[in-house]
């Protein structure tokens, strides 16, 4: 597929009876304030976390529609039909080989499981977001969990993180953001009912075109 129309992100949002505009300058307030406090309590650390380094860009990242929407509106003030076309093509390889499992994260989750980790778990990609050159191509405006990776707790008190964070905060005393109440934040703007992963979500924007 070539073809990657301009989506009228307003419209579609304001059908749902959301101001777009509003919605998303709340959402980059929360991201301002989590940056800001998170930057704040590791200012004295030399975190792993740098420029080139993809490792939490290959795994399910939940994100709210309202993010979605965010990310998508930017990528098409800044980059042609051409770029999105292609990563719209990623992202459908992507939901394609593994619908079953990307549905299941609609469903409630699986019978004695409080929470959709283990099938988010199963579902193994490269974000169709991340550049070739290892970099985000909406780092700008990435979404909330990627902001606390590698700088938060997780619910049992590691790092939030992958294993080079884990060993790079191991036996430090550490105040950090605590990534899930942070996320809970998410719930108090407007279309933020429901989580899924990238691919997903620009499927159900594109999906319908002919590949
Ligand atoms: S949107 Fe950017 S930061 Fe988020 S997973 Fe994709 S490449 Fe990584």
């Amino acid at each position: 597929m070539d073809r990657c129309p301009t989506i009228d992100i307003r419209e579609l949002v304001q059908r749902r009876g959301v101001d777009f505009d509003d919605a998303f300058a709340s959402l980059l307030r929360l991201y301002l304030d989590v940056d800001r406090h998170s930057g704040e309590l590791t200012a004295g650390y030399d975190l792993p976390c740098h420029k080139g380094c993809d490792g939490c860009c290959h795994e399910s990242v939940f994100v709210t529609p309202l993010e979605f929407y965010g990310v998508w509106t930017w990528l098409q003030e800044h980059y042609g039909e051409g770029e999105r076309a292609e990563i719209v093509r990623r992202a459908r390889a992507i939901y394609e080989a593994q619908r079953d499992a990307i549905r299941a994260l609609n469903a409630p989750p699986p019978l004695g499981e409080v929470d959709h980790t283990q099938v988010a778990r199963t579902i193994r990609f490269r974000c169709p977001l991340l550049g070739d050159d290892g970099g985000c191509l909406v780092y700008p405006v990435r979404e909330l969990y990627a902001r606390l990776f590698g700088c938060s707790f997780n619910e049992q008190s590691g790092i939030y993180g992958c294993d080079l964070s884990g060993k790079y905060f191991a036996n430090k005393e550490l105040t950090l953001l605590r990534a899930r109440s942070v996320a809970l934040q998410l719930n108090d703007l407007p279309l933020t009912d429901m989580r899924q992963i990238y691919p997903y979500y620009i499927y159900e924007l594109f999906g319908v075109l002919e590949g």
